[in-house]
């Protein structure tokens, strides 16, 4: 009697919705991104576990699990889904690791890596999408992300240096504070290049002094900005 009470309530907590949500994300794990060479299975749990369709706007729900990005308000996008699997593989993401996040937009990236990673910082600069993302993260219980308002350029010293950054917005070039803050042997990924035009996704790794950059992929990020 029990067990059948208990598999009532377990099929009354489960909307149609939610079993529905959850094979959108399988398919968009299999076919947007293992189908495209991305293995690194810490990356391709996390994109399994966290509700996509949690981080967009209400009226975009039934695009949440498509293959690209969408608008979040203030001009501003949500990352094509591709796109945050490929930056986080990039970084090889450990569970020691203490990560900055530049752009926190609609919190999506931030909370992929909050299953990975033992600490996540996240900047973001305009300060609607600080506060939305902010309470939308403390909402689903990522706790181990710490967002702050301001302009990223400048990093974070308080709590530097990072095993890696992620920036998720384009800068002409890379901000130096950025390389200063990253650890001996840390990772960061940037897209770089002109505002909406030509950009590509590059690596850079810290050996001591050597600072290596690699180029990744051509990508189409929002444009970098800065505080006054
Ligand atoms: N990572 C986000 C996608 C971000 S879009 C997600 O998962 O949803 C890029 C974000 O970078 C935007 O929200 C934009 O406002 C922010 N941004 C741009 N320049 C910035 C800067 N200098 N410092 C902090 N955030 C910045």
């Amino acid at each position: 009697m029990f067990n059948i009470i208990i598999s009532i309530l377990l099929f009354l907590s489960c909307s149609p919705q939610d079993d529905q949500y959850k094979s959108d994300r399988e398919s968009m794990v299999r076919r947007q991104i293992e189908d495209r060479e991305i293995h690194n299975q810490p990356t391709l749990d996390a994109m399994l576990a966290v509700p996509r369709h949690k981080f967009v706007p209400s009226n975009l729900l039934e695009r949440a699990y498509n293959d690209g990005p969408l608008p979040i308000g203030y001009g501003q996008t949500i990352s094509q889904p591709y796109i945050v699997a490929y930056m986080t593989a990039a970084i090889d993401p450990k569970k020691e690791f203490k990560v900055l996040e530049i752009g926190t937009g609609s919190g999506y990236q931030a909370a992929v890596l909050s299953g990975i990673v033992s600490d996540v910082y996240t900047i973001e600069i305009i300060t609607e999408l600080y506060n939305s993302a902010s309470k939308r993260l403390r909402g689903l219980g990522y706790k181990n992300v710490i967002c702050k308002n301001a302009d990223g350029y400048y990093g974070w010293k308080d709590f530097a240096p990072f095993d890696a950054i992620i920036v998720t917005a384009a800068s002409e070039y890379i901000p130096p504070p950025l390389i200063e803050q990253l650890k001996d042997g840390g990772k960061m990924i940037i897209p770089v290049g002109s505002p909406f035009l030509n950009q590509t996704l590059i690596l850079i790794e810290k050996e001591g002094e050597d600072i290596t950059t690699t180029s990744l992929l051509p990508v189409r990020f929002v444009p970098f900005t800065r505080g006054n």
